[in-house]
């Protein structure tokens, strides 16, 4: 089968023939893969950024596939199931599964294009396939539902929940990538009174602004405080969600949250930070982080199929497996190609 690599001592991504996976475990699945996306995350991992993944790794933690082999301990799916692969495989029974962090299972957590191999590849084995797969029913095309292997639980679980949104909030999302507009889209359903979108790309500003922004802001630094403030009355914003990863954007998020506010921080920081915990700590504010536990897919699946989250729009690109390596192109060059999501279809 035809499955991209990664070359460790090159920093590139091959597409090569590889031998097929089989059953290990009882409770492992065989997934024939029809669809998956680039996450920012593999973009880290082809610049050296992640040093546990080993060469020859097959990448991509995100898909929609078929079941073609089940081991006789899994339950609750048949051979021929339509389901979502979740970025986070989870036992279901370690001490972190049991209290609701799967993220940080002992025998899974996110493995896939990270420690195993992933589902940028023909065929996958899912381990613990009972609690790390999510049978569909699709109401908008199956392959749209690629959106919830990661960026909206992520999203949904590590900004939205841990943020404490309530109905009527001020919320600031920090960036208006993928994960900042999901944000934005789940943010709603809980009837926020503001949303304001940050960023300085304006076409994602304006495309955050169609699908529910109340307010946008194309600056950063001082610029951006000093919108903020003016947006809010200087109160600042109730929830900060930062979707970027940056000492910059981090010291925008603690200068605009509000006397008891909450910044719930989802981008990956690949670099210390400065936390004015002299300014903040009289300000019975509360800070956040989090690897997404994958356990919110379920209501997140009910919601798109009640219309509420308009979640295909997100899918900006879409491409042939065999051109794999033009979709990283173009999802690494976002901002000249408009990218947001790119879907990858694998041949029938
Ligand atoms: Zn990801
Ligand atoms: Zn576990």
């Amino acid at each position: 089968m035809k499955a991209a690599c990664f070359d460790k001592s090159n920093l590139k991504y091959v597409v090569k023939e590889i031998e097929k996976p089989g059953i290990q475990k009882q409770t492992d699945a065989i997934v024939k893969m029809m669809y998956t996306t680039i996450c920012g995350t593999d973009l880290h991992i082809l610049k050296g950024d992640v040093p546990e993944v080993p060469d020859g790794c097959v990448l991509g933690h995100e898909g929609i596939g078929r079941i073609e082999q089940l081991g006789s301990e899994v339950s609750n799916l048949k051979i021929g199931d339509v389901v979502i692969v979740s970025c986070i495989t989870s036992c279901g029974k370690c001490k972190y599964c049991s209290t609701n962090c799967q993220s940080h299972c002992e025998d899974g957590g996110w493995i896939f294009g990270h420690l195993i191999n992933g589902t940028h590849s023909e065929y996958l084995r899912v381990p613990h396939a009972t609690n790390s797969l999510h049978k569909i029913d699709p109401k908008k095309g199956f392959e749209n539902y690629v959106l919830i292997s990661d960026i909206f639980p992520t999203s949904y679980e590590i900004g939205v929940l841990n943020g404490r949104i309530k109905e009527g909030d001020v919320v600031t999302i920090i960036g208006a990538g993928p994960i900042g507009l999901a944000g934005l889209m789940t943010a709603k359903q809980i009837n926020p009174k503001k949303i304001i979108m940050i960023d300085l790309d304006r076409s994602r500003l304006d495309f955050a602004k169609e699908h529910g922004a109340t307010d946008i802001v194309c600056a950063t630094g001082e610029e951006a405080i000093k919108e903020i403030m003016k947006i809010t009355n200087n109160e600042g914003s109730n929830v900060v969600i930062e979707a970027i990863g940056t000492k910059f954007t981090f010291d925008l998020a603690q200068k605009i949250v509000s006397t008891a506010g909450h910044i719930a921080i989802v981008g990956v920081f690949g670099e210390s930070v400065e936390f004015n915990l002299q300014d903040l700590w009289i300000k019975n504010i509360t800070l956040t982080t989090g690897l997404v536990n994958a356990n919110s897919s379920l209501e997140l699946i009910e919601n798109i199929n009640k219309n509420k989250i308009p979640f295909e729009k997100l899918i900006s690109h879409k491409f042939n497996f065999e051109d794999i390596e033009k979709a990283f192109d173009v999802f690494k060059n976002a901002k000249d190609n408009k990218t947001l999501k790119v879907l990858i279809k694998f041949p029938e």
